[in-house]
Order: structure tokens, then sequence, then C-alpha cells
């Protein structure tokens, strides 16, 4: 689950993490009032973000103001203007696609003298089953561009799950980045108190792009990226509130309400299978047989009538969808069973009107596979069966032919 920078700084900040003041506003009235309460605070220096759930807001621009979706401001009246630009505008950035994302809420900070950029995540390194620190002195820029371009300027940190950060490492990261005297000594705290954050709250990924370092020697998150570990909610029902469904996928949301695991893709061919690593196979062959999957859909381990009509639905919602590959083991669950659902399921009106045009391939195996092929032959439905995955890609790619 993703959260908005303004909420990941109130966490980070609740864990001794160093950011800049500042207030999230859903309406210009509240972000002139928050401005003018940090003037008297002794802020002269104003910077208005847009809130939404992807970055690249720096260099963005909304579609009719065509302002960007981070604006410095030198006075009140400027944060009225920006608050104004921006609330209810959309913003286009790098990361958002064309249709950009609308802007709802904004976060009004202070200003920070930037004296040095730079770039802190930390996530899972799943190849070496540890946590893993990385530093860069190239701030304020893609990560993903240093990694291709100059990776020997991003330098790491593999945690030891049993031992957690040392100190001794969080010291070799702020030297890595060139930092001296007390700028040093804020920069270890500040490693320290991030990645204890980190750990505590569960998150997947921390991104602080840029940490700066101001001439005074302070050291801030000026912005703040979190994700969490959907698996591990449960335990942080603070986080879990912190959700904001405006901001996702809406298919993959309602997949995600049916227990389904759904991830749209660009190309035309539906995928239901159960299990990750079959539905993973299932797109990989569909690839090799020339095809383009539409979507990842695992339905889990009991593809019973109700999953699998949930599962059409989603799929279904796809305009670009030609063709359906069904895919499912039956290992806890009879492949008979899971026939006889296909059908009812295909039978239903709302689904049967969807699928008139859209051939279904159906590939079981496991326990009844053989009467499960019987049994989707013996229908009158649109539907193809397969035994062999080789033989099912093949029959996705006759029917995109035809
Ligand atoms: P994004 O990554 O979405 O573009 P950032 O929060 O990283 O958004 O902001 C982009 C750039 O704007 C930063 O690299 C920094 O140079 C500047 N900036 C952001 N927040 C502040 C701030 N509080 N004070 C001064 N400059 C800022
Ligand atoms: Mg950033």
């Amino acid at each position: 689950m993703k959260i908005h920078e303004y909420q990941a700084k109130d966490i980070l900040k609740d864990y001794g993490v160093a950011v800049p003041a500042g207030v999230a506003a859903d309406n210009v009235e509240q972000a002139v009032e928050a401005a003018k309460k940090m003037k008297e605070n002794g802020t002269s220096l104003f910077v208005v973000k847009a809130q939404i759930h992807a970055g690249g807001r720096g260099k963005g621009r909304t579609k009719n103001s065509d302002a960007k979706g981070v604006i410095l401001c030198k006075s009140i009246d400027e944060v009225r203007d920006a608050a104004e630009s921006l609330l209810g505008d959309t913003l286009v950035t790098i990361q958002t696609g064309e249709e950009g994302q609308k802007v709802k809420k904004i976060y009004v900070t202070d200003g920070v003298d930037i004296e040095q950029e730079f770039y802190l995540g930390i996530l899972l390194d799943r190849a070496k089953s540890k946590n893993v620190i990385m530093v860069s002195t190239e701030g304020g820029v893609e990560i993903e561009k240093v990694a291709e371009e100059t990776p020997e300027k991003i330098i790491k940190e593999w945690i030891e799950p049993g031992m957690g950060l040392q100190h001794n490492q969080a010291r070799h990261l702020a030297f890595a980045l060139g930092l001296e005297g007390d700028a040093f000594k804020k920069a270890v705290k500040f490693i320290m108190a991030l990645y204890n954050c980190y750990v505590e709250t569960d998150a997947s990924l921390v991104e602080i792009n840029p940490l700066v370092l101001t001439p005074g020697g302070d050291v801030y998150a000026l912005d703040a990226k979190m994700t969490f570990d959907d698996n591990a909610l449960f335990r942080h029902k603070d986080i879990q509130e912190l959700r904001d469904e405006s901001e996702e996928n809406p298919v993959e949301l309602e997949a995600s309400k049916h227990g389904l695991n759904y991830i749209k893709l660009d190309g035309n061919v539906g995928c239901m299978v159960n299990g990750a690593g079959l539905a993973m196979a299932t797109m990989d062959i569909i690839k090799l047989s020339g095809g383009e999957p539409a979507n990842f859909l695992d339905v889990g381990g009991s593809a019973n009538v109700e999953t699998v009509k949930n599962g059409f639905q989603i799929i279904l919602e796809d305009q670009n969808v030609k063709a359906i590959l069904i895919n499912i083991f039956g290992g806890i669950v009879r492949c008979d069973r899971v026939a006889n659902g296909i059908i009812e399921a295909v039978k239903d009106p709302e689904i049967a009107e969807k699928v008139e045009n859209v051939p279904i391939i159906v590939r079981l195996q496991g326990t009844n596979a053989k009467e499960a092929k019987e049994i989707i032959d013996n229908s009158d439905l649109n539907v193809i069966s397969a035994v062999l995955l080789k033989e099912a890609a093949e029959q996705v790619s006759k029917v995109l032919a035809a």
C-alpha cells in the first residue's frame, strides 16, 4: 500500500527523522491559514506540493493551469495562487502517464535552503533476503537512471536480519555522501531513525529523494515515499487508515476487495490462473506464442464459481481483451468442479453478453482433468479446451489470428 508524502512525513517525524514543518490542505483557505501560521513561526519561504501517489512532481505540469507540482512561494499571496492552480487540476508527471492524477490535496511546507541533494532508499533485496540501504550523491534525479548510467555512484549496505542496522554501517553510508562534522552526525542519526521506522512499520520501501544538506549543516527529508507490505497491514490499523483508494487503479481495487490479485497490463489476452507462479508461467507462454497478456490474475487456491465469476468481471473491464486463457491446476480443487464453475459463470447473463465475441480457452490439469475436459467439450458455449499449456497458448494465437 502506498501513502502520500505528507502522511509519510508525519510517520517519519514520530520516529525522530528530521523533516521540515508542513501542513496538508484540502482547499485554498486551509492552505493560506497554514501558511499564515507558519509565517508567525518564522517561515519566509514556502513550498506548495501536490499530493498524488506519483513522483516526478517537480518536473510535472498541471493540465489546465500549466503549474509545476512543486511550487516555491515567497509570500502568502503566492501560496494562495499556487493552491488555486493545483487543487482540482490534473497533474501529469513522468510517473502518472498521460492521463495524469487529479490533485485533491496539497502540502504547504517550509522552504529549505539547499546546499546539496542526496538519495536515500531502504527496501528489501529479495535475492539476498536482506534489507538494503542505498545512498547516492546523485539526489533529486530518478535513481533508476543513476543505477543504469553510473551504478558506482550508489553505495549499499545490507542489513543482517538478526542484528539490525549497525552504527558503523550508518557511518559508512554517511561517509559515502561526503559528510563531515555535525552534518555527518546528523546523517547517521537520520539513517538509524529511518531504518527503525522502516522495520517497525513493516514498510517495503522508504525513499527519501532528495535528502538535503543545508548550508547550516542540517539534514532533512525533503521528499518521502513509503510503501507498506500489505500482508502486515493487519497489525497497523493506524497505517491502514491512510489508504487513499481514489489514487489506486479502480479495477485493481475492486479485485482486491474480492480477494483476487489482479494487475492490469497492456496486452489483449486476459488470463485467469490459480497461483502466482502458474500465473507468471502462463504469461510467459502467452508471450512465447506471440500474444501479449492483458493482465496478471491469481484467483487463489479455491477456484469456485464465485471467484471465477469475479475474475471474468474484472478481466472484461479491460476493453483490450480479445481472448481469455483460463489455466487452473486442480490440486486443492477438482477440475470437474472448476469446469462446471466456468460454465455456470459464462452462462451468467451479465458475463455472457460480454464474452460473446471473446473466445475462452480453458486448460485444466490435475485431479479429474479428463472429466473436466469432457464437460467443457460437451458444453455449447464459446469455450475451447486444451490439455497442455502449449496447446492452450497455440489456441490463443489461433483465435487471435482469426
Ligand atoms: P518529486 O520527487 O515528486 O519531483 P520532490 O519533493 O522531490 O518531488 O521535489 C522536487 C524538488 O523540489 C526537490 O528535488 C527539491 O529541489 C525541491 N523541493 C521540494 N521540497 C522542497 C522544500 N521544502 N524546500 C526547498 N526545495 C524543495
Ligand atoms: Mg522526489
